[in-house]
């Protein structure tokens, strides 16, 4: 396991879901190069990746709404050719929530169909009442299982994988660049959070995992939805960790025990340390695997 790097990293801080109570004002979006014209955006909220070059600009995810003024500052340092596409990796709102002004700007918005599903409808998220979003942040594409887009001399392929951190998740991948997004599947140095309600599981997001690892290379730049910039190395590391704690508890609970025995027994005990005092503590964790079994 290669748990050294994680162990380092400042997670504490990462708001991963919308508030409209949060003070965006101090938040600044930073914006570090990839490759080949593709760069990493990050401010409050999921990491964005954006391709720039000679067709436009393109954007993947869109953070909160509040932040969109200072997003489109950072995408006009790319180039000053318009942003046309926005693809979201699924509908929370810590990835979303820019859809309704970029939408109004003129982009496209480019998503899983359940992703518009759940967007047009009210949605209950850990306990919160999210509101259905206005048609202008909905997507107007929408794919059943994977779609292409050519843009700036690269080849973009989006990915649903099913059943994973939602029902709605998309992983998407540069071929030229060789840099892969994948979305919330993927939280680096914080235990992931899977959403049971909209249709997540433990099985999917490893299957998820799995996926992305088929799609990449000792070379393939990985973006996680959160936490810094990754390698298949450590993917492939978070994926072995993750499915090892779901075989235990699988374990437990096929002998009988409650999902507070389970707790009582630490099954994640090894990694609580490094990557268990952020957004997901352990027992969320395990009650996450324990009831999506
Ligand atoms: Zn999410």
């Amino acid at each position: 396991m290669r748990m050294i790097r994680w162990a380092t990293l400042a997670v504490a801080a990462i708001p991963l879901l919308a508030s409209a109570q949060q003070d965006f004002s101090k938040v600044e979006i930073k914006t570090t190069a990839l490759r080949e014209g593709t760069h990493m955006l990050t401010g409050a909220g999921g990491n964005m990746v954006a391709s720039a070059g000679a067709d436009g600009v393109f954007l993947i995810d869109d953070q909160f709404a509040p932040l969109s003024d200072k997003i489109r500052a950072a995408l006009s340092t790319l180039n000053d050719k318009p942003l046309r596409f926005v693809v979201n990796t699924h509908w929370h709102g810590d990835h979303t929530g820019g859809n309704e002004n970029l939408g109004k700007a003129g982009a496209v918005i480019v998503a899983h169909d359940n992703v518009r599903k759940r967007m047009s409808v009210e949605q209950l998220l850990l306990g919160d009442k999210i509101p259905a979003a206005p048609g202008v942040a909905l997507p107007v594409v929408t794919f059943a299982s994977d779609l292409t887009l050519h843009l700036n001399g690269d080849t973009v392929r989006v990915k649903h994988v099913a059943h994973a951190h939602t029902d709605g998740d998309a992983l998407v991948k540069f071929e030229r660049a060789n840099v892969l997004h994948m979305g919330d599947v993927y939280f680096n140095g914080l235990y992931p959070f899977i959403d049971a309600e909209s249709g997540g599981s433990i099985g999917g997001l490893l299957e998820a995992v799995d996926s992305g690892l088929a799609l990449s290379d000792g070379t393939t730049i990985v973006v996680p939805g959160h936490g810094p910039v990754s390698n298949r190395a450590e993917l492939a590391a978070y994926g072995a960790m993750l499915k090892g704690y779901r075989d235990r508890i699988a374990a437990l609970k096929a002998e009988g025990k409650t999902l507070s025995q389970v707790i009582a027994a630490k099954p994640t005990a090894a990694t609580d340390e490094t990557l268990g005092k952020a957004f997901i503590k352990p027992e969320r964790l395990v009650t996450f695997i324990y009831e999506t079994l």
